[in-house]
């Protein structure tokens, strides 16, 4: 039996680093060389072959650029180099890891992962062949990661359109695009009123009305992150909103359930308030983060006679 020897590179033990990727410790051994900007480090890997390339993100506008760098490393230098990115502080979207590694990285090391462990992985893919395809062009990589330019209030049919056309782009992850929620205001809400509570922010967050229901379409959200989302999109908890609820989150279901939707005849679509449809603006409410939070606001009620209480 034949066996292919794969001969090793000469620059194989190289490693090209951000100089933030070690925190400030001195350069590990006499292979590795540091640099001060992730320009550099791609500057110094396009002779590369086989080294290992570490750049690093710290913030979102760095994306862009960091994913034209490894897609140009990995289109020009081969399968054998060893690309990671290492997150500094938390700035990485699910949907922009799945672009960094579609663009070749091999790895992206979260922001919470200690040096020691850090280096633990970069062992890891040591010899490593990347064996993933890489698209020539880019933008097709990088127009997955925003494929909705909408986000609020929708009219029905223009909410069907938009999730069946998600539902039908082939360049999306499967079983990954979003999740479906319908949901059943309490008695004695209108579902026109349930709307103005709910304030998406995240561009690619849809929602429509109709049949009594309020129906939301949340972009690349996982289903165990729903309530996450939810509590970001809500000023209240959801269930002192809605009564019911009706999640869908594979391509099959949520595709059957747009299928019924679109079935639904437009007498049974719902208007929404005026004010829905103007700003969408929170009054006296901050949030922390996880949640809204209003913060209540001293008033002085007027002692003059016939005035205005407040
Ligand atoms: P997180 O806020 O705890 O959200 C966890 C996950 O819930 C997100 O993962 C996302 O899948 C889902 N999610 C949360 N809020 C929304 C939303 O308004 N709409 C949708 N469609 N999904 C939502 P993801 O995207 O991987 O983000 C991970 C973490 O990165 C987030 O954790 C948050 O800490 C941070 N992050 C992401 N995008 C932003 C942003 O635009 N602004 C800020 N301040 N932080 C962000
Ligand atoms: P966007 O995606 O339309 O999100 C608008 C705002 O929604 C964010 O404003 C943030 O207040 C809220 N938001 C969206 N997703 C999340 C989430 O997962 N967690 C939390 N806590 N809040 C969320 P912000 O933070 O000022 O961001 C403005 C814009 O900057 C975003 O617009 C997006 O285009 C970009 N951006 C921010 N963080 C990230 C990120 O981690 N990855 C990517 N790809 N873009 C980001
Ligand atoms: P609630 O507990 O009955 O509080 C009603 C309103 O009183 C709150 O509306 C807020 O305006 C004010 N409030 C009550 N406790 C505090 C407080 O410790 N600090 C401040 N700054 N204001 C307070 P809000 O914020 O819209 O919350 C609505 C409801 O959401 C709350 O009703 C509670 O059921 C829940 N909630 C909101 N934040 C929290 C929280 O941090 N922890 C818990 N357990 N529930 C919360």
């Amino acid at each position: 039996q034949e066996e292919t020897v794969v001969q090793p590179r000469s620059d194989e033990k190289d490693v090209l680093s951000s100089k933030s990727a070690l925190e400030g410790a001195p350069p590990l051994s006499e292979h590795w060389t540091v640099f001060d900007t992730n320009d550099a480090v791609f500057n110094a890997a396009r002779s590369a072959q086989a080294a290992t390339v570490i750049f690093t993100v710290e913030q979102t506008s760095q994306i862009e650029q960091l994913a034209h760098d490894i897609h140009a490393l990995r289109r020009q230098r081969g399968s054998a180099m060893k690309i990671v990115v290492r997150e500094i502080t938390a700035s990485l979207r699910a949907t922009d890891e799945r672009l960094l590694l579609g663009c070749g990285a091999n790895l992206v090391v979260p922001w919470n992962t200690p040096l020691s462990r850090c280096l633990t992985l970069i062992e890891s893919v040591q010899k490593q062949q990347f064996q993933r395809y890489v698209p020539e062009e880019i933008g097709t990589l990088l127009s997955m990661t925003q494929p909705l330019k909408l986000r609020g209030y929708q009219k029905w049919d223009i909410f069907c359109k938009a999730v069946h056309n998600i539902m039908n782009n082939p360049l999306l992850p499967a079983d990954n695009k979003g999740v479906m929620v319908a949901l059943r205001p309490v008695p004695g809400l209108r579902v026109e009123q349930a709307l103005t509570l709910c304030r998406p922010n995240r561009l690619g967050d849809i929602m429509t009305i109709g049949d009594n229901r309020l129906v939301m379409f949340l972009t690349f959200c996982r289903i165990n992150d729903l309530d996450t989302a939810l509590n970001h999109i809500f000023p209240l908890p959801t269930g002192d909103i809605f009564s019911n609820r009706m999640i869908w989150f594979e391509d099959k279901q949520i595709t059957a359930e747009i299928v019924e939707m679109s079935a639904v005849t437009a007498d049974r679509w719902t208007a929404p308030l005026p004010v829905t449809t103007e700003k969408n603006e929170v009054m006296n409410a901050v949030h922390d983060g996880r949640s809204w939070r209003r913060y209540p606001e001293p008033h002085r009620l007027t002692d003059a006679q016939g005035g205005q209480p407040q």
